[in-house]
């Protein structure tokens, strides 16, 4: 049996394309980090989880990961093009604070986040303002033959490259309209690599460079950063999908400038040979926001008591390029299938003498292969299909459950192949268990102890057929927000 070969969906061509990686059994993947000017809501970390999903179907695979996020601390403006203030800055003025604080406490926020979804930690995380010398380099080498310099700073002449806006599709001078122009600008598309300080203005965030003294632009940070640690080309470039239409586009355009290189018809001549991208987290009303309603950060889930892994799971249930509804319906839903497996879980870890230890190269499919034979390989097989065709994780996560419904299986095997496919997944099934995911809602006024005792009492009360005092528990729990679940098929016997 020889694995499937990976098709990744590469949105530069817009087709499904085998995974060839540019150094032999390695994978160079570079992810768009945050904006560390607030919290990250939930659709932001959907990008997150959909980028670990990659490198862990990867590392699975058997190619040797190295994974770049960065943390954007300087330069995004609150329009993704060329208008508005810088997102760090805005903030900084209006709560009249230090933007290194800012930075600091939202990138740790951030990794919260990352940690309480099971998110691998990269191999690095690239801090912009760690490289303002390296974005120097790299705008000098490019600034003679492909840039310009206006009074508010350095502009990237995109009618320098070929094929400016390919992975977009629909770059028009319409519909870089909205834009309020910039004076002076050859193409609606040409953006900022620098930018200047207005004079009498002073930035919290400012460094000397040819141009003036001023900040660098958003996309070359990303350009640089990806070059400097993964080498151009590298193997895959990711995102949200609105990073598809102007963001990605002006890095490609430097990488270009940067590298010499020609037409987009040759995808390694944009920095990456993919380029793939998330769909949307939406609410009913429409887009996600910081600003408008509810702001649905991870933090609010766990408030209301929903695990973070729920949240994993609602995100795995749906494929990345499908636009995927938030609902607290859903995530109730997500919730009761986890929940569900980990029951399974904990019964078949029941009937193992010893836990299987992981072995020393991880629960990779290769180990799996050799490992588990007989019956049990075309599940593998078909676990192995479904990742390998563009990361079908709603059809792995139905393999996964026949896995943990199949009968006739030896135990140790089907912890292996369990651990195996969780190693993808990362729902850390192994390790949580059903008792963790019960999570205390922010507010709530009683206590777990509280519930049991008055359990107890009821189910004793029931024993003696007292159904007066039994009533009166039930009740009295209902009013402080516990609900008793009788013959519960998940075994819970109450939820907050
Ligand atoms: P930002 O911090 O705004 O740069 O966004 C961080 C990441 O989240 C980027 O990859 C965005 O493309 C992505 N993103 C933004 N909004 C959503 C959403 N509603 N659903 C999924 N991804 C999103
Ligand atoms: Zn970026």
């Amino acid at each position: 049996m020889t694995a499937t070969a990976l098709q990744l969906f590469n949105s530069l061509t817009r087709k499904l394309e085998t995974f060839h990686p540019v150094h032999h059994g390695e994978a160079r993947v570079y992810t768009c980090g945050p904006t560390v000017y607030n919290y990250p809501h939930i659709g932001n970390m959907r990008a997150y989880v959909f980028a670990d999903l990659l490198g862990r179907t990867l590392s699975w695979k058997g190619y040797k990961l190295t994974h770049v996020i960065n943390i954007t601390d300087v330069g995004h403006l609150t329009d993704d093009a060329d208008d508005g203030e810088d997102k760090m800055e805005k903030m900084a003025a209006q709560r009249a604070q230090d933007i290194w604080d800012i930075a600091k406490h939202y990138t740790e926020a951030y990794w919260a986040d990352v940690k309480a979804l099971n998110i691998r930690q990269p191999a690095h995380w690239s801090v912009a303002t760690d490289y303002i010398e390296d974005m120097l380099e790299f705008a000098k080498s490019i600034a003679d033959k492909h840039c310009y310099e206006l009074d508010s700073g350095l502009y990237f002449d995109v009618a320098t490259v070929a094929d400016y806006g390919r992975l977009a599709r629909a770059v028009t001078d319409e519909g870089e309209g909205r834009i309020e122009a910039v004076e002076g600008k050859r193409n609606a598309a040409d953006f900022a690599i620098w930018r200047k300080t207005p004079p009498g203005e002073k930035r919290q965030m400012e460094w000397d460079s040819p141009w003036g003294r001023g900040a660098p632009g958003w996309h070359l940070e990303c350009s640089v950063m990806s070059g400097k640690l993964l080498g151009f080309p590298f193997d895959i470039h990711t995102g949200g999908i609105d990073h598809r239409e102007i963001h990605h586009p002006n890095e490609i355009a430097q990488n270009q400038a940067f590298c010499g290189c020609g037409s987009l018809a040759e995808t390694a001549n944009s920095g990456a040979n993919l380029w793939m991208h998330n769909n949307f987290l939406v609410e009913r009303s429409g887009k996600m926001s910081k600003s408008a309603g509810e702001f649905l950060r991870l933090q609010l889930l766990i408030d209301k008591g929903y695990h973070p892994l729920a949240y994993r799971m609602m995100c795995l249930q749906a494929h990345y390029r499908s636009e995927l509804e938030f609902s607290w319906d859903g995530l109730e839903a997500a919730l009761t299938r986890l929940k569900r497996l980990l029951m399974q879980v904990e019964k078949l870890k029941q009937r193992l003498e010893d836990i299987p230890a992981e072995p020393d190269g991880g629960w990779t499919l290769e180990w799996a292969h050799g490992e588990i034979g007989g019956a049990l390989l075309p599940l593998l097989a078909r676990f192995d299909d479904a990742m390998s065709e563009d990361l079908n994780s709603p059809v792995a996560l139905t393999v996964l459950e026949e896995v943990l419904g199949f009968k006739k299986m030896d135990p140790v095997h089907k912890y292996q192949l369990l651990a195996s496919m969780d190693a993808v997944l990362g729902l850390d099934l192994l390790n949580v268990t059903r008792k963790d995911l019960r999570i205390r809602p922010k507010g709530a006024e009683i206590t777990e102890e509280e519930i049991e005792d008055a359990l107890a009492r009821r189910k004793a009360a029931r024993a003696e057929k007292d159904f007066a005092t039994s009533d009166a528990l039930r009740d009295e729990l209902t009013a402080k927000g516990v609900e008793v679940m009788d013959g519960d098929a998940l075994g819970w016997e109450w939820t907050l």
